[in-house]
Parts: structure tokens; C-alpha cells; sequence
């Protein structure tokens, strides 16, 4: 298997760049992971909870888990012990369950807020105003727990890369207007997770500093796996 191999060259692409690699696993099976992981690297990316958990559980518990699928507030309690960072925060609720869960753990668990950028419907995430909705939140001084550490969107899946470029341009954008705006002691915004395999480069050419690659380097899914 060449994971070792394409790891390798995604990062000394990436590194250069001061862009972080999350190495998506989903559906793939942990040889796959551990081979990666025995390459030396340590951030992976899994979209649903009971696959985040069940490789948690699996293997070397210095693994960096990053939750980057559309997460229900019920099971926050499952990785809220132990997650690296969520990608995924679409509500003020989830939000404020996740600062729950995390307070039990005695941790502030960093996440991203989800904004949609995308044409298609489907995705999840919020948008420009309600981004700016959630920072405006009353709340969102209470939650102690959380760490509001950036922001997370998904392009268009399309040939245009014209549309991909507008897309993260935008999310570019949005990002240093929060960062400048707001200022609370558990909100950083250090990190814009933008960029898949088939977009990454455009997304770097924009501004991001944090890439969600599967298929490049583990090769193509398993089980058809819908882009949300
Ligand atoms: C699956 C997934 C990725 C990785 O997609 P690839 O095209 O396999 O690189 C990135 N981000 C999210 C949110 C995903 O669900």
C-alpha cells in the first residue's frame, strides 16, 4: 500500500505552506490508519461518531481525532473525552452541549464553526449572518468550555474552479472579519480548515491553513459515502 507514500508527499507539499494535514480515514480500516500513524503522523479525521470512537478505542490513544462530520447534539457525549477538534459546530445548542460534555471531562475541547459556502443545499452550516449571529450570543461568554478556534467550509463539488476559488475566497473573508471583530477569551480563530482532495490547492491559494484529504491518500472509499 502506498498511504506511507502519499502522505509523504502531501506533506512535504503542505508543511511548507504552515498548512496542517488532517488525514481523513473514514470507512478505512485502522491497518490503514496505523500505517500512516507509523509514518509519524498523528492528525486523523473521521465523520461519524461511532467510527471516531471505535478507532479511538483501536489505537494509539497519541492520535489527534478530529470530528468532521455533521455532529447530533446526543452523542457529543461519546467524544467529548477525548477529541482533538470538531470541525462541525452548526448551532449555538450544539455549542453549548459540547462546552457541557467537556466540562464533565474537566477539558476545553477546540471547534470550528461550519459555514455554508457552498451552491448545493445539502451541506450543513451557517451562514454569513448567522455566523455572526452566534458570536453576538449572549451565551457564548458562559461556555468556558469550548474554545472557538476557527472556522470550517466545503466548496461546491464542481469542475468550476472559478466558483471552488469564489467559495473559500469568501470564507477567507468572513474569517478575518471575526477575528478582528470579536474578541473573548475563548474565542482564538487561528485555524481555517478548507480544502479537500480534489480542492485543496485552491483552498491553500486562499488562505487556508488546515486540509481534510481521504481519498489522495488512502484511496477511493469503500462504501459510497455522501459529502456531508
Ligand atoms: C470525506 C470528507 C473529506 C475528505 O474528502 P476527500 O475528497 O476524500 O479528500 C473532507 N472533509 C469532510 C467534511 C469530509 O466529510
Amino acid at each position: 500500500m502506498g498511504v506511507a507514500i502519499n502522505l509523504q508527499q502531501y506533506l512535504s507539499e503542505l508543511e511548507p505552506q504552515g498548512c496542517q494535514l488532517v488525514a481523513v480515514s473514514k470507512t478505512k480500516p485502522n491497518e490503514l490508519v496505523l500505517e500512516a500513524y507509523e509514518a509519524g503522523h498523528r492528525d486523523f479525521g473521521e465523520n461519524k461518531v461511532q467510527d471516531l470512537v471505535a478507532k479511538y478505542e483501536a489505537l494509539p490513544k497519541d492520535i489527534n481525532w478530529h470530528m468532521i462530520g455533521h455532529l447530533q447534539r446526543n452523542k457529543v457525549k461519546y467524544l467529548a473525552p477525548f477529541v482533538h477538534l470538531i470541525h462541525g459546530i452548526d448551532t449555538i445548542k450544539l455549542l453549548v452541549e459540547v462546552n457541557k460534555e467537556a466540562e464533565k471531562n474537566d477539558r476545553i475541547i477546540p471547534c470550528l464553526l461550519q459555514v455554508h459556502i457552498a451552491e448545493e443545499e445539502t451541506k450543513f452550516g451557517l451562514n454569513n449572518e448567522e455566523i455572526h449571529e452566534l458570536m453576538n450570543s449572549d451565551r457564548l461568554n458562559e461556555l468556558t468550555h469550548v474554545n472557538i478556534s476557527g472556522l470550517m467550509g466545503m466548496a461546491t463539488y464542481t469542475e468550476d474552479t472559478d466558483q471552488i476559488r469564489k467559495e473559500f475566497k469568501s470564507l477567507k473573508v468572513l474569517f478575518e472579519e471575526i477575528k478582528s471583530q470579536y474578541s473573548f477569551p475563548n474565542v482564538e480563530m487561528n485555524i481555517l480548515s478548507m480544502g479537500m482532495s480534489g480542492d485543496y490547492k485552491i483552498a491553500i491559494e486562499e488562505g487556508s491553513n488546515m486540509v481534510r484529504i481521504g481519498t489522495a491518500i488512502f484511496g477511493a472509499r469503500n462504501t459510497p459515502q455522501p459529502l456531508i
